[in-house]
């Protein structure tokens, strides 16, 4: 990303350049030629700046901007402390009423990485904060119709079970515009709004952040600080490996700071067993 601004400021430089050759002797007898240049060069810059936050929301922190999964950094480096701008924000949808929350639901055996509020057939569904449509997709069995919008804040807020999606991939959004119908599509018992907040794909608790019965955030910001103890979360990269052509139990072991028996215990596998590409390991 920061070579494509180089290579749009090198261009822009040069487009200045026959500008100034062509305008010469018009400007030469305003203000001195250096200052105007730097003058015009900030606003340039400046709108290239804000062009590219627009194109790639948050893009310090993500390692891609890609339509191709919901969730998926492998390579992404979750930081240890991130505050988060929530001003700005609109409630996903009016309504109040939280039907489940995040975390282990220990019946099922799951993790259930969002929050659900009860939404009417129908009910539109709003963009929580100014960003960009990521990944639109329709799961039979899970999400159902669901789309994914990361916002300049750094998070990516996803959005399940839409009777209707009304953007598309790479669709430019302010905070509350429409962006979907309330619905009961996919896995779900009774039409609501299953709704997620995720940093760099790890799932965090929406009710951190946002306040659904009382239609506020929890603050200006939230802090996000990583957790001290980890513990082994199929949304956090940072508690999984995922296995690379080449790699061997040691190997992993010293590039993950761990042991060959802390692996082979929390997999259930031993040193004799054959990794496959591809596949995962706990790493907590
Ligand atoms: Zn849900």
């Amino acid at each position: 990303m920061k070579i494509r601004i180089v290579r749009n400021i090198a261009f822009v430089a040069a487009m200045l350049v026959s500008a100034h050759s062509f305008g010469q002797d018009l400007l030469a007898e305003q203000a001195p030629m250096d200052r105007q240049m730097a003058m015009i060069d900030s606003v340039v810059l400046n709108r290239l700046i804000n062009a590219d936050s627009f194109e790639y929301p948050a893009d310090d922190l993500y390692p891609e901007w890609s339509n191709e999964y919901a969730h998926k950094y492998t390579n992404a480096v979750i930081p240890d402390s991130l505050v988060i701008d929530l001003t700005g924000f609109c409630m996903p949808t009016e309504n109040t009423k939280v039907n489940d929350i995040f975390g282990y639901r220990p019946r099922r055996r799951r993790m259930h990485y969002g929050l659900d509020v009860k939404v009417e057939i129908g009910d539109t569904i709003r963009a929580a904060f100014d960003g960009k449509v990521r990944f639109v997709s329709y799961q039979r069995r899970g999400y159902g119709n669901y789309l994914v919008i990361r916002h300049h804040n750094g998070l990516e807020t996803l959005y399940a079970h839409l009777s209707k999606k009304l953007v598309e991939e790479n669709t430019v959004v302010k905070a509350g515009d429409p962006i979907g119908l309330g619905g009961n599509t996919g896995r779900s018992t009774g039409s609501h709004l299953h709704f997620e907040t995720r940093l760099l794909g790890k799932a965090l608790d929406p009710a951190l952040m946002f306040d659904f019965p009382n239609q506020d955030v929890t603050g200006d910001t939230y802090t996000y600080t990583k957790p001290k103890q980890k513990v082994y979360d199929p949304s956090d990269p940072d508690t999984y490996y995922k296995v690379r052509s080449g790699d061997t139990l040691s190997r992993i072991a010293v590039k993950k700071n761990t042991t060959v028996k802390q692996l082979c215990k929390l997999n259930g596998i031993t040193t004799k067993t054959t990794l496959r590409v591809g596949q995962v390991l706990r790493l907590y």
